[in-house]
């Protein structure tokens, strides 16, 4: 997985126009079964990439934290919600709070989350495969692709099934 993780950015950016060439047909004309065919590449990968080798997403980028993830965080940590905020957020430029500093405070030596059960919701849909009309996010794939080794699996196995 190391060595996977190393290569992971220069493989995306050598895929990158293949990639979004076939994002611009998908969005264009996406297969009628394709909440099908998403669930199964997701589940087919998901099963022979564990993230608890990898942990690349928890430690390169942070999640997004919707108000209702800090209410449910907070309260597991039996904080204020503010307090919490102060603690461990901060704004990013689009006025939503992210991660103070990667990798993730939460995130262990073992890449185990001390969260797991109250995750953002972002850190729980991640690498968001599995969602229905995932051409809608197209361009966030085009991008996690260089982070996530699964999802650079699944957009590869996506061309191969979905051919234009
Ligand atoms: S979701 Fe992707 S980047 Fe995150 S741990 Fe799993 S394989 Fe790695
Ligand atoms: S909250 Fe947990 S799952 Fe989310 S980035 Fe941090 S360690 Fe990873």
């Amino acid at each position: 997985m190391e060595e996977f993780l190393n290569d992971l950015p220069k493989l995306a950016k050598d895929k990158h126009k293949e990639n979004k060439t076939f994002f611009t047909k998908l969005k264009k004309k996406a297969p009628k079964q394709l909440d099908y065919i998403m669930q199964e590449l997701h589940e087919a990968e998901f099963k022979k990439t564990d993230c608890l080798t990898c942990a690349n997403c928890c430690k390169t980028t942070g999640p997004l934290f919707t108000d209702k993830d800090v209410q449910r965080i907070a309260k597991h940590f039996r904080q204020k919600p503010q307090q919490f905020i102060d603690t461990y957020l901060r704004l990013d430029e689009e006025n939503d709070y992210v991660l103070q500093s990667v990798p993730c405070t939460f995130l262990g030596a073992d890449n185990y989350c001390s969260i797991y059960d109250v995750r953002p919701k972002a850190c729980a849909e991640f690498p968001h495969t599995d969602r229905k009309k995932f051409q809608q996010i197209s361009n966030l794939t085009l991008k996690n692709v260089a982070i996530c080794p699964a999802a650079f699996n699944i957009v590869e196995e996506m061309k191969k099934r979905i051919k234009y």
